[in-house]
């Protein structure tokens, strides 16, 4: 059976035969298509999901979701950086296909000769690839966007497909859930609703009753606290370093109970996130009991792991890595530890709602995987990390083929392995012990690069459109502008 034939009636009719319950099985028989949330949380590492701070869930909301859904323990993102990430989730395609790569460049800081600082320009998502929003809108969908992140703005081209798409500029969670909320209010089913929040992106800053909730965070030192007073300073001294700009850390080591607080403050920011997606799908089941209602994120957070703080800088795990939850009524809930990829989340809605996949997406409908149906080659998923523009000295390329995680630098020419199930946070490299696995993963790398390259949908050369002034005071809110 074919992924596009295995359809919602199908895994319907798998799932009443697996997990037979007389309760759930009223519920299969559906005489129209149902809603469709997909909620993006911004910066959410996967192992957040089931952390404890202080003794206390950081996300006791999304942790009660799975476990009552498809839980896909080991989902990757295809890049570190939100544009390309959230592109690949929409359009099914890699990075190298769909070709949004760059979020924001100044041409005067590659020719110092121009320096029109306001000549800011963005990769443009093509409006030509067939994405989520524009299929399921071809399917009779009302399609509601509702964003936060500068990177996916409208001019973008990530408006395509949405009936409505909603820019809200600096808010936080629970102004997000409510406009979430208000925006289908008038609507009826069949509908698409992409939220995406960006609480746990930095600057980490909670409000205070959900820091009070986890108790007082332990005191930085008066070294770590001067440091975090100029926390930009900091912050952007560390990202040049990162992304190859300066070869030399120009500001000190932030301490233990420094870095401590600013991991206090990050699950802060999920801890508040959790408590207003909770309330959203609380609010959306009650009127749309049967919704469709995924939940992932573009990238994870590093937290020194491997030397820096943030992300977009490298393919390791903790940027890498992110939660997968597909609940609706009727789904068995299990736990899916076989490795997924942020390009396998379109085609897997789009075969839950029975329609017909795309030939040129790349990723795979999940649902034959979440049956335990149809007999299924484990794959090896792939993240990139490119930078956020052209000058970044940032190439960085991993695959993961559900045991050992192959990364490589490319800009300086190191390869690393790491058995992840040791090795979660891929602390030792096994690259010299383990040859014949290198070579195994190379070749898995090297078949996607190819296949990339000769993909019909390719984009060879990609749109730009300039910033609008108005965004400029976000970006750099936002971090990704000095
Ligand atoms: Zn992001």
């Amino acid at each position: 059976m074919t992924d596009n034939k295995l359809s919602r009636r199908a895994f319907l009719a798998a799932t009443t035969t697996t997990a037979l319950t007389g309760a759930a099985c009223s519920l299969f028989i559906k005489p129209t298509s149902p809603g469709v949330v997909f909620i993006v949380i911004d910066t959410l590492r996967a192992d957040r999901l089931d952390a404890k701070l202080h003794n206390l869930p950081v996300m006791p909301g999304l942790h009660a979701l799975a476990d009552n859904a498809v839980c896909c323990a080991e989902a990757y993102v295809q890049e570190t950086f939100t544009k390309p990430s959230v592109a690949s989730m929409l359009t099914s395609l890699y990075p190298e296909v769909h070709g949004v790569r760059f979020g924001i460049f100044t041409p005067g800081d590659i020719d110092k000769s121009k320096d029109p600082q306001s000549m800011l320009h963005v990769d443009v998502l093509s409006r030509e690839l067939p994405s989520l929003p524009t299929v399921l809108r071809q399917h009779g969908y009302a399609t509601i966007g509702v964003q936060t992140n500068m990177q996916l703005h409208a001019h973008s081209g990530f408006a395509n497909g949405f009936d409505q798409y909603h820019y809200l500029d600096n808010v936080s969670a629970d102004v997000v859930s409510r406009k979430a909320i208000s925006a289908i209010e008038r609507v009826k089913e069949p509908f698409f609703l992409y939220i995406h929040y960006l609480d746990p992106h930095c600057p980490y800053t909670p409000p205070k009753e959900i820091i009070h909730t986890f108790g007082v965070p332990e005191k930085p030192s008066d070294k770590d606290l001067e440091l975090l007073q100029n926390y930009n300073e900091y912050y952007w001294d560390l990202v040049r370093h990162g992304l190859g700009l300066s070869e030399e850390r120009a500001i000190g080591r932030l301490g233990r109970k420094g870095r401590n607080f600013l991991k206090f403050m990050y699950d802060g920011e999920a801890r508040f996130t959790d408590s207003e997606v909770a309330g959203l799908i609380a609010s959306v089941r009650k009127r749309f009991p049967r919704s469709l209602i995924v939940v992932t994120s573009d990238h994870g957070e590093e937290f020194w792991e491997h030397g820096s703080i943030g992300h977009t800088k490298t393919a390791y795990r903790e940027l890498a890595h992110v939660p997968l939850i597909f609940a609706a009524p009727g789904l068995a809930a299990a736990n899916i530890n076989a490795p997924v990829e942020s390009i396998d989340i379109t085609p897997t809605i789009a075969a839950y709602l029975d329609i017909p996949l795309e030939s040129g997406w790349q990723g795979r409908n999940l649902i034959p995987l979440f049956t335990g149906t149809g007999r299924r080659k484990q794959k090896c998923v792939y993240t990139s990390a490119f930078g956020m523009q052209p000058w970044d000295k940032v190439k960085w390329r991993a695959v993961y083929d559900g045991e050992h995680r192959l990364v490589k630098n490319f800009s300086q020419m190191k390869t690393e392995l790491f058995n992840i199930a040791n090795d979660p946070y891929e602390k030792k490299s096994l690259a010299e012990k383990e040859p014949g696995r290198i070579e195994e993963l190379t070749k898995a790398l090297d078949a996607i690069i190819e296949a990339n390259e000769r993909h019909p949908l390719k984009q060879e050369t990609v749109e730009k459109a300039r910033v609008e002034e108005g965004t400029i005071e976000s970006l750099k809110a936002l971090g990704y502008l000095q």
